[in-house]
């Protein structure tokens, strides 16, 4: 399908749309998620307009898990939670919901079930 540029993280992007930033690069931005699944919930978006990660570059990837894995430890040492989730679904059958790639890092105790 055609990437549609309408969609609310390409106007984060463009700065069309508010968020919280916690990182940018040239490649990638990070940002907290509206409807946290928990607290700390940040979603690392590339920049690159790709609908999932199937239409994403190998450049497009590799910079976004580098972003990603960046997230992620610095997320685990601000709150000290035991795991955390790296999350990414490609397609509304698979659950996405919004038509620009996405990555999920969300933290988490022992014991909690992720939804999705
Ligand atoms: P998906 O289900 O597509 O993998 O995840 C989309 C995520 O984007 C959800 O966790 C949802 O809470 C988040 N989200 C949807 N709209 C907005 C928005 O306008 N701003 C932010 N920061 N997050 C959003």
């Amino acid at each position: 399908m055609a990437y549609d540029s309408n969609n609310i993280f390409a106007k984060i992007l463009r700065g069309e749309a508010p968020c919280i930033k916690v990182y940018e690069d040239g490649d990638t931005l990070a940002f907290m998620d509206l409807m946290p699944q928990a607290d700390g919930h940040v979603l690392i978006v590339p920049k690159e307009p790709a609908e999932t990660l199937l239409e994403l570059s190998e450049e497009g990837a590799m910079a976004a898990i580098r972003t990603t894995r960046r997230i992620a430890i610095a997320v685990k040492k601000a709150l000290g939670v035991e795991g955390l989730h790296v999350a990414q679904l490609n397609g509304a059958a698979a659950g996405q919901t919004v038509p620009h790639i996405h990555f999920h890092v969300i933290p988490h105790a022992t014991g909690t079930v992720l939804r999705m």
